[in-house]
């Protein structure tokens, strides 16, 4: 086993865009749904047989239906993530004040704004790094290349 580790450090001005980009997207994706789902009824149906499930499902639909950095659709794929992080402090606040179902405080709550539904991948490539390889930076400082360069030593 002698492949390296990419050591990738992301600098504030890329995370300050990750932000930013996934907010605009957020709301995009928020204000499509409605429509979305007017068109399709029976999707929710399908998951109803768990009540859990059906509480995410109903929860993935009301933020989009796809991931929001790589458009992932399969259900199985995807979860509701905190924008700005802080995702177990909540759900611990949860557990003490209410439910503990993290899915029901966001429809109970009308679904607000500041989370977003990401697939597994991205979810643990912003968990670990900050921003998902998947964002492209506009005017892309060299750095942000190296998530796609291959490690040729002499090239
Ligand atoms: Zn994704
Ligand atoms: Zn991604």
């Amino acid at each position: 086993m002698s492949r390296r580790q990419v050591v990738y450090k992301t600098t504030e001005r890329e995370r300050a865009y990750a932000r930013a980009y996934y907010r605009t997207h957020v709301e995009q994706q928020r204000a499509s749904n409605v429509a979305y789902r007017a068109k399709h009824p029976d999707l929710l149906s399908e998951y109803s047989r768990n009540r859990n499930q059906r509480l995410k499902v109903e929860a993935i639909y009301a933020y989009g239906n796809q991931c929001t950095c790589c458009g992932e659709t399969e259900l199985e794929f995807l979860a509701i993530d905190h924008v700005n992080g802080g995702g177990s402090a909540h759900r611990k606040e949860i557990k003490k004040n209410g439910t503990g179902n993290f899915y029901l405080w966001l429809k109970d709550n009308g679904f607000p704004l500041g989370f977003r539904v990401l697939c597994h991948n991205c979810n643990f490539a912003i968990g670990k790094y900050g921003i998902c390889p998947h964002v492209k930076l506009p005017s892309s400082p060299p750095q942000v290349g190296a998530w796609h360069r291959r490690d040729t030593t002499g090239s």
